[in-house]
């Protein structure tokens, strides 16, 4: 491995950061799991993401060629503006580090979006939604091959899109999002809620016979259905990639999801729902495409064969 021919990447979520050393021809040439320091404050994480970002750099041969972060919140290429829960603002791409190389940042699920685009279930298509229904749900847009990110940065928040006008309250203040209904922790959460117990989680829910579990979870897929459709007739997408922990029920998900979109479309087709490709990784390997634009090789990603599913999703 030659000087310059590696970027350092790094996905940064509320639990835990993934970051790695991937190659100009997309290896993955080092892989790495961390804690994320939330509760020892903003300034804290930012630290040991530069540490993180060192430690990876000094495993490679020469200096990396770009740095490419994947962070939630608000965020621009060159900012991480807001994030509200690892307490972030105004925090500049150059804060994250103290090599002295170009760094990009981007939005955590429209990194992922683009790691699916570029390198998974959406390779090859130019308009599509990829949908990871974890503990939240929020959707990359993928228009003419790129995530889309609005005005302001804040598109693809269809977690809070109201499905159901009179329905409960979410914690983002509206009633009846999404994702109170639909997220895995939500799912969950509503079941445990109406059945007297407590730490259920989704994916028991799903394969449960209790009339109460069927009952969520139809209306789980009732939420999802509904939204997506809505996404369908606003944007003609080609597929919609369900991803995230829940699209790991397989079928239980996507056969009834799939039945109901049919139904509410009258004159159009339904796209295809498909399962994402990239697990985990979607966030670190999109971080490496962003690192290599910073690098001034936005060419690089197309021709990558990547290995993906290194390990297990958790919702
Ligand atoms: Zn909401």
């Amino acid at each position: 491995m030659s000087a310059n021919s590696f970027v350092v990447a790094l996905d940064v979520g509320g639990t835990s950061m993934k970051g790695g050393l991937v190659s100009d021809s997309g290896a993955v040439l080092l892989s790495e799991r961390r804690p994320t320091p939330r509760a020892d404050g903003p300034d804290a994480v930012v630290a040991a993401i530069s540490t993180f970002i060192s430690d990876l750099a000094g495993s490679g041969d020469g200096a990396p060629a770009g740095v490419g972060l994947a962070v939630p919140g608000l965020v621009s290429e060159h900012s991480a503006i807001y994030a509200t829960n690892l307490g972030w603002r105004d925090v500049p791409a150059t804060a994250f580090t103290t090599l002295d190389v170009p760094v990009m940042l981007g939005h955590d699920v429209r990194t992922g979006g683009l790691a699916e685009s570029t390198l998974g279930a959406g390779r090859g298509l130019s308009d599509f939604l990829f949908l990871p229904i974890g503990t939240g749900i929020a959707g990359a847009l993928i228009i003419r091959g790129e995530p889309y990110g609005g005005s302001s940065g804040w598109a693809g928040e269809i977690g809070h899109t109201p499905v159901f006008p009179d329905g409960e309250q979410c914690a983002c203040g509206q009633f009846g999002c999404l994702e109170t209904y639909a997220s895995a922790a939500s799912v969950g959460r509503r079941y445990s809620q109406r059945a007297g117990l407590e730490g259920i989680r989704a994916e028991q829910v799903v394969s449960s016979d209790d009339p109460i579990a069927i009952e969520v979870w139809d209306e789980a897929v009732e939420a999802l259905s509904l939204a997506l459709a809505t996404y369908t007739l606003l944007l003609d997408p080609s597929v919609i990639v369900l991803g995230g922990g829940l699209a790991e029920a397989g079928p239980a998900l996507f056969d009834p999801v799939r039945t109901r979109l049919v139904k509410r479309l009258a004159f159009r087709e339904a796209p295809p729902l498909i399962p994402a490709a990239l697990g985990v990784d979607a966030g670190m390997l999109g971080a490496a495409l962003l690192g290599w634009r910073a690098a001034g090789r936005p060419e690089l990603g197309p021709g990558w064969a990547v290995d993906v599913r290194s390990e297990p999703l958790v919702s």
